[in-house]
């Protein structure tokens, strides 16, 4: 649904707004905030200001579903908000857009519910309940099968399931939290015992976070033309992973330690409606591949479920730090390389009957390019750790070092719209 909110043409009287590549008036992400000491609230992200939905909430300026969405938001965790049919988020996202656009008539009133960004402290957007990874994008899925399985680098039920696992929620952290090498047990293939000690292969997941809305009932599954419903917007996700403590413990059950001691996400959601101008169609399978079985298979979901999002991996030393020199991007890719779509990893993920909550975050998988140019993790940059990437200043990289800061970023692209992006989504690996 495209409407006025989504006009390229359309700026605003806070002035940073205009031409930011992050947070235009088309943007209008929902995140939670506290300025200066106060206590955390939900906020709009403009430019380099973010709104106070607490004080919006309080304002005879709005009315009907909008008032509601931001009496909803206006607490630390934007849970309630997330709880509420997308309208609501829709008629909040259109009273805003009108309040904070050039001309509008009360500026002086909205002025009073913004702070600027760079004195404001940025936390969980809402409590994650739950969160789950898949594992949908195919290339990064075939990249690592091939360094372990030569000859069969996608399992049997790769193309039929979409893939994935439930993570840990409790280790989710906002962008700028440091992240702390994990020490647990590892063992090499040529020795004979298990060893215990910090991991020496710690490597990053470019991947997408899927915000869940309004939830679904223990028991009563999320029909495939229904999903994109409860999807309530998406975020920059990095799967921190411990490659050594990952290759020691992941059978027969998967992901454990490797995995559970940081994730990191940017802060802001950037809403399903903000994105609408983004949605794609999922990408036809190559030839010879399995159609996905029919609770999978949505036409409307086939044309436009997929979005149109540039994802880019930063590294930046220590070294380079202080010697000035800017982060050097590693990674170039982009959404369309998932294999399955945001919907259909809802509807899988209840299709046993599984209850999501408004709140809870999906994450899609690595998401690499089929070529070398996007690779999402540094296992598959540098081939398991035996080609080092190069970088300014003579230093070399297989897996991460301490004082090594990773950030993602994303925007979503389209002819005739204005590119809108994610925030950071950074961490320095602080030992
Ligand atoms: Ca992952």
């Amino acid at each position: 649904m495209i409407d006025e909110t989504h006009d390229p043409a359309r700026t605003s009287w806070v002035e940073s707004a205009n031409g930011s590549s992050e947070f235009p008036i088309q943007n209008l992400p929902l995140g939670s905030f506290s300025p200066n000491g106060g206590a955390p609230r939900g906020g709009v992200a403009i430019g380099e200001m973010i709104l106070d939905l607490s004080l919006a909430a309080r304002s005879a300026l709005l009315s009907g579903e909008a008032k509601a969405a931001a009496e909803a938001g206006a607490g630390g965790a934007l849970n309630p908000l997330l709880g509420l049919p997308g309208s609501a988020r829709r008629a909040l996202r259109r009273r805003l857009s009108e309040l904070l656009k050039d001309g509008a008539p009360d500026r002086a009133e909205v002025e009073t519910w913004l702070y600027p960004a760079s004195a404001c402290t940025l936390h969980m957007p809402a409590q994650v309940g739950d969160y789950t990874d898949f594992y949908a994008g195919i290339h990064h899925a075939l990249n690592v099968g091939r360094q372990f399985r030569p000859d069969n680098p996608l399992l049997p039920n790769y193309k039929h399931v979409p893939i994935g696992y439930h993570g840990r929620a409790s280790s989710i952290r906002v962008s700028g939290a440091g992240v702390r090498r994990p020490s647990g047990q590892k063992k090499s293939p040529d020795a004979e015992t298990p060893s215990f000690g910090p991991s020496a292969r710690l490597d990053l997941e470019l991947e997408l976070g899927i915000w869940i809305g309004q939830g679904n009932d223990l028991g009563a599954p999320i029909p495939i033309g229904q999903a994109r419903g409860h999807i309530a917007g998406f975020c920059l996700l990095n799967d921190w992973s411990a490659r050594d403590l990952q290759a020691w413990e992941y059978q027969p059950l998967g992901p454990f330690l490797a995995k559970n001691f940081m994730t990191t996400i940017s802060p802001w959601i950037v809403t399903a409606e903000a994105l609408e101008p983004f949605r794609i169609a999922q990408p036809p399978r190559p030839g010879g591949d399995p159609a996905p079985m029919p609770y999978l298979w949505d036409e409307a979901d086939q044309a436009g479920g997929a979005y149109g999002l540039d994802l880019e991996v930063f590294l930046s030393t220590r070294a380079m730090r202080e010697a000035g020199t800017a982060p050097v991007r590693i990674s170039r890719s982009a959404a369309r390389h998932l294999y399955w779509t945001a919907a259909q990893m809802v509807t899988h993920h209840t299709v046993g009957g599984c209850d999501l909550n408004p709140g809870d975050l999906l994450g899609t998988g690595t998401i690499s390019t089929p070529d070398d140019s996007g690779l999402g993790s540094l296992l598959e940059l540098t081939r398991g750790g035996s080609a080092p990437i190069s970088l300014p200043g003579g230093e070399t990289r297989t897996f991460l070092q301490d004082g090594d800061e990773l950030s993602i970023a994303g925007h979503a692209r389209a002819e005739g719209f204005a590119t809108i992006g994610f925030g950071p989504c950074t961490g320095v690996v602080v030992g």
